[in-house]
């Protein structure tokens, strides 16, 4: 019964991944995301439902357009597979539950934010926009539903959270601005933090923005080292915000619990 659950939930990540991937493609460059019907980039052909098999169509056709042969970018396989993994890790954690939904619903715009963010350096209003609507519904349903997620902190908590995260950010945004008349941090980073604190409530979305400093920093040094970036290259925050995210949901109670004991 569980392996079955688990399949159907990683079938549907699937599915709504390669739907992420035309709202990856179709955003950035305002077009609509429910038409035209998708079509190979090169050559025009408009796919058949054989060709849009998720990741299996990728590896059938060898990563190719079966019309003309053309290279399809890595990008759709990987955002698929990612949405079935991070659909399936929300469910080992929350089960079927409220949470599963409303993480669900968070974590499918962050997968969209990972990848537009990756690609283009923006973080679009919509989805900001998108997240918020949903994180108010599950602060909504908070006064009737004691959720796993914030646990025993107070209704508040989220509140709490989006003036501690986006607060922090903001003034570290104006003050790169003022200072050093770096835009390194964009609004958007600032903006996005708002829909994740209203999911994840203070603590963890505190958690959250630290993973996230954490992660990129050392990704950054990483990559200055390794000199495929030199000082001045912007490194995008966006993905590092999702990863931050992500552990937080799924560990956060744990780290914050383990970090209390060794203080
Ligand atoms: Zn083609």
């Amino acid at each position: 019964m569980q392996t079955a659950v688990i399949f159907l939930i990683f079938i549907t990540g699937l599915v709504l991944g390669s739907f992420f991937n035309v709202v990856i493609c179709r955003v950035p460059e305002k077009k609509s995301i429910v038409k035209p019907r998708s079509a190979c980039p090169c050559c025009g052909t408009v796919l058949k439902p054989r060709d849009l098999i998720p990741v299996f169509s990728f590896l059938l056709q060898k990563g190719r357009c079966r019309y003309c042969k053309s290279p399809i970018s890595l990008q759709y396989p990987i955002v698929e597979l990612s949405s079935g993994l991070v659909f399936t890790a929300v469910y080992l954690k929350y089960g079927i539950s409220p949470e599963f939904f409303f993480l669900c619903y968070l974590m499918s715009i962050l997968i969209i934010v990972f990848f537009i963010d990756l690609k283009h350096m923006i973080i679009p209003n919509g989805l900001v926009l998108a997240g918020i609507a949903g994180g108010l519904a599950f602060f909504a349903l908070r006064f009737f539903y004691n959720d796993a997620v914030t646990g025993d902190e107070p209704w508040y908590s989220p509140l709490l959270g989006i003036a501690a995260v986006s607060g922090f950010l903001l003034l570290v945004a104006v003050i790169g601005m003022i200072v050093y008349g770096s835009d390194a941090l964009g609004m958007g980073d600032v903006k996005i933090f708002i829909p994740i604190s209203l999911f994840l409530g203070f603590k963890l979305s505190v958690l959250a923005l630290f993973l996230t400093i954490f992660s990129g920093g050392i990704t950054g040094l990483f990559l200055i080292i390794t000199k495929l970036k030199n000082r001045r290259s912007q490194i995008p925050f966006g993905p590092f915000i999702v990863i931050g995210t992500f552990i937080s949901l799924l560990f956060g109670n744990s780290i914050i619990e383990w970090y209390l004991r060794i203080l």
